[in-house]
């Protein structure tokens, strides 16, 4: 029986007076259950929501990382940093970093090393563009994204870590894939990953992203591939981020 996860990915947002006012009353109202939640602020918020979760529920994750473990890199935060913070996850290959910042799939399955090397859950995230959905070729991507990791890492890798599926035209569009799409690519990811090691495919949790509210968290968490979300703006909002953690049964 696969736990389901809930993580908030807050992207570049907050302010330490609104990380604490969300904290404070996402820690408040949380529902009882099963999931696990986790929200993933900014760097520079990671200490300051290392303090506000210290002995809850909820877990702390970053939403990118180096793939050194230091270095002459300006600008960059390595594995160890994060951990040191108390972060026990990490997004790697998030469409926003795929697209607006030029990672390949090299630079992700490099990056999925390193989180683990260092003690972090990878968070590995992937996802069609419009462009290919219409071209026919989701599971083309998909599938080239996912073995540029398990030839990077190793099928055995994936037993210590969760997916993803981002659809890049559902991401902060408004647009959610329907529960048949997300179930539909959920379906073919574990099934590619089972080809390779059936248990390890059971077990792998694959988390839907593209505009997940609490109106349709319910109906796409239902299906049997999806494992909770990936939950960008309505982490945001307190009642939203709740109802679908409450939704992630
Ligand atoms: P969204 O973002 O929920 O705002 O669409 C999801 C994500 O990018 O992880």
């Amino acid at each position: 029986m696969r736990r389901k996860l809930v993580a908030g990915n807050w992207k570049m947002f907050g302010s330490l007076a609104r990380n604490q006012a969300l904290v404070t009353d996402v820690l408040a109202g949380l529902p009882q259950g099963n999931c696990e939640v986790a929200v993933c602020p900014p760097y520079v918020y990671l200490a300051q929501v290392a303090q506000l979760t210290a002995g809850s529920r909820v877990q702390l994750g970053a939403q990118d990382l180096s793939p050194k473990a230091e270095g002459a890199y300006t600008g960059d935060v390595a594995g160890p940093m994060l951990k040191e913070l108390g972060a026990t996850l990490v997004l790697v290959g998030h469409s926003e970093r795929r697209h607006g910042h030029g990672e390949n799939d090299s630079q992700v399955a490099e990056k999925f090393v390193a989180a683990q090397a260092h003690g972090l859950l990878p968070v590995l995230c992937l996802g069609e563009t419009l462009a290919e959905r219409e071209a026919g070729e989701t599971e083309l991507v998909l599938a080239r994204q996912l073995d540029a990791v398990t030839q990077r890492a190793g099928v055995a890798a994936l037993a210590n870590a969760v997916l993803a599926y981002e659809p890049v035209w559902a991401i902060g569009t408004g647009k959610t894939a329907s529960p048949e799409q997300a179930e539909a690519a959920h379906a073919f990811l574990r099934s590619r990953i089972a080809k390779q090691d059936a248990m390890i495919a059971d077990s792998l949790r694959i988390l839907y992203g593209g505009s997940v509210k609490a109106g349709n968290a319910e109906a796409i968490f239902a299906k049997p591939n999806v494992d909770g979300g990936l939950i960008g703006g309505a982490s945001l909002v307190v009642q939203e981020f709740l109802s679908i953690i409450a939704a992630a049964r």
